[in-house]
């Protein structure tokens, strides 16, 4: 079994070396891996396909069948012992690249370096969690996609937005307090936020986020508890500035994913043509029905209805944060009724900004909120097809993945596969759950219950043999 860790210094050199090399790779024979005695869950279904085998054909799921499938004389197989085989985990938003503690440190003390170490160990973390696909809502651009493709570092596909598009004083101002407007921020030359207070401004950025290799804009349309200047229920751009931003995104037939907490922002946004709410936490009925006239999508960050909010220390060690948050958690308390009631297209949404040991916990309990919340299908759908759904709206040009679905376990679809030790749908704590949040352990660095983690038909991990 071919298991790729870091490439080497000379495997890469191969890869990345001229004409000849390259075709000579193109001309070797398919890579195939057979699956075997897996029950599987297709990233839908509510219950699993039992004695099921799967046989992958280079980055590709070619035929599903019964345990009588079989693949190529010198096909790689792996006998899953009757363990569950599902699509790979999808992060609907994440920063991989922020590490905070806060946005006015991340803007004064940090250089490219900062960042880059750590979206690098992000990106790792986020892999051996079971993501195969994040999409990143803001911070990235395309160097950390294009450095996992590759295969310098290890990481799950990534679908960047570029800069942060904000009003001045809105959730994607970084900029000191006393810093002029438009004055050149740190932030602003590494693209990762940028100040737009104008139609022009967007038309501007927007162009520039797709030039630097973004798959979809993020524009901050509500206000944050963690940012200075902002209060949450901030209504930032008008209706005619989102409209610029979609109609960028129209341009690179792409779309917008809009930071949208009030109901007023939420309307706004679905009406100008954003097609994916974040956060969006004043959901209720009438915003499900407009949504599903627009064919647009949801990510919530769960933890936002936690008590255990108002004890990360981001938001406990500043009063005004504090203050916040807890008039946010107040008025936030119908959404997951409201979910339930009905039920609109959601992905899965962590929204950490920080060290990578405390996001890990929080991924761990996001996976944890979701099932208890909801339940444990719905969770895993959240998770994996809906979430590839979301990550497609990138459309035909701008999609960095566009030979096969995401999401899910279907043929043609990408092999971006897990192998887990147990029934999920029974029992949700097999996907590397936490029901603590801070104050619970470290995480390993892989859960023990994820025996498989295969991306683009490359083992990562493989504890069976
Ligand atoms: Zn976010």
């Amino acid at each position: 079994m071919k298991m790729r860790g870091f490439l080497s210094g000379a495997a890469l050199s191969v890869l990345m070396a001229g004409g000849a090399s390259f075709a000579q790779a193109q001309d070797e024979k398919a890579q195939q891996v057979l699956f075997t005695n897996v029950n599987i869950f297709d990233g839908f279904s509510d219950t699993l396909v039992m004695n099921q085998s799967v046989l992958v054909e280079n980055n590709l799921i070619k035929t599903i069948g019964g345990n009588d499938l079989t693949g190529s004389a010198d096909a790689v197989v792996i006998d899953g012992g009757g363990q569950t085989l599902m699509p790979g985990l999808i992060e609907g938003h994440a920063h991989l690249m922020l590490m905070g503690p806060s946005l006015p440190a991340m803007e004064a003390n940090t250089t490219w370096e900062d960042f880059a170490i750590h979206g690098v160990k992000m990106s790792e973390m986020y892999l051996m969690q079971g993501f195969t696909t994040v999409r990143d809502a803001g911070g990235a651009n395309a160097g950390l996609q294009r450095a996992i493709n590759n295969g310098t570092i290890l990481g799950p596909r990534v679908y960047p937005s570029g800069a942060f598009i904000g009003s001045r004083g809105g959730h994607a101002d970084f900029a000191n307090f006393t810093s002029p407007v438009g004055q050149s921020t740190n932030m602003g030359r590494l693209n990762m936020a940028q100040e737009a207070d104008s139609v022009a401004d967007i038309h501007k950025f927007g162009r520039n986020n797709f030039r630097m290799g973004a798959s979809q804009l993020k524009f901050m349309q509500s206000g944050g508890a963690v940012s200075a200047f902002d209060p949450w229920q901030l209504l930032a751009g008008s209706q005619e500035e989102i409209e610029a931003a979609v109609q960028v995104a129209n341009e690179y037939g792409s779309y917008v994913m809009a930071h949208s907490y009030r109901k007023e922002a939420i309307m706004t946004a679905l009406n100008a043509g954003v097609k994916s709410i974040e956060h969006g936490f004043m959901f209720d009925c009438e915003v499900a029905d407009l949504m599903k006239e627009k064919g647009a999508y949801i990510t919530t960050n769960l933890t936002a209805f936690d008590p255990g909010l108002l004890e990360i220390p981001a938001v406990k060690n500043v009063a005004a944060s504090l203050r916040k948050a807890t008039s946010a958690s107040a008025a936030f308390v119908n959404y997951i009724p409201n979910m339930k009631k009905c039920p609109v297209k959601r992905a899965f949404q962590t929204d950490c900004v920080g060290d990578v040991a405390s996001c890990n916990k929080q991924i761990a309990y996001e996976k944890y909120l979701n099932a208890d919340f909801f339940d444990p299908h719905t969770a895993l759908v959240t998770l994996t097809s809906t979430g590839g759904e979301l990550v497609a709206l990138s459309g035909d040009f701008m999609n960095p993945y566009p030979d096969g679905k995401l999401g899910v376990i279907q043929e043609g679809a990408y092999a971006d596969i897990l192998l887990i030790d147990g029934n999920p749908l029974e029992d949700f704590s097999v996907m590397g759950t936490s029901d603590k949040w801070f104050d619970g352990p470290l995480r390993p660095e892989s859960p023990e219950t994820i025996t498989v983690i295969m991306k683009d038909g490359v083992i990562y991990k493989n504890t069976l043999n």
